[in-house]
């Protein structure tokens, strides 16, 4: 788990991220409050794939860097989790970030930080995963050596 609950931590050089076409873009000023490959149904649903990395952020150190902020997106409201937004691009259709409204919080996916020209993830190290979330719903086994919680670390069942 990153940071100590007192507060972010100012980045001297922003996050960065975006849709997959470019016209949706963001950063953030500190580090994520947590970095985890997610298990859920929810997850695994709306984006297609057996699990995420999803990673945390409050939403006072997330902003929008394209023109047009929240207007050049579409948002979509989970009707079982109306608490929350998923912003889409409006050209590639990439949802780019969910909003917490109950916790402030942001969540990104690492797959979409900015990359380096030999396409691995910049500043990984301080995005990492350092979990596996909703373990208990997993399409396949990750064996590795990140620990493997049935809910929210530390809130749940630790399963590895
Ligand atoms: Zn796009
Ligand atoms: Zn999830």
């Amino acid at each position: 788990m990153n940071g100590s609950g007192t507060g972010p931590i100012s980045l001297t050089e922003p996050l960065t991220g975006g849709c997959f076409c470019g016209a949706v873009s963001y950063a953030l000023s500190a580090p994520p409050t947590m970095s985890a490959y997610c298990h859920c149904t929810q997850c695994q649903r709306l984006n297609g794939c057996p699990f995420v990395h999803t990673v945390h952020f409050r939403t006072s150190v997330f902003g929008w860097t394209h023109d047009g902020g929240a207007d050049a997106l579409d948002a979509f409201q989970n009707p079982s989790k109306p608490h929350k937004t998923r912003f889409r691009c409006k050209k590639c259709g990439c949802c780019v970030a969910s909003f917490n409204k109950n916790t402030n919080n942001t969540s990104v996916w690492g797959a979409q930080l900015s990359r380096s020209q030999d396409g691995r993830i910049m500043r990984y190290d301080i995005v990492k995963p350092t979990a596996h979330i909703f373990y208990g719903t997993r399409m396949l086994d990750v064996p590795d050596e990140v620990t493997k919680w049935e809910g929210y670390p530390e809130k749940s069942r630790q399963l590895a």
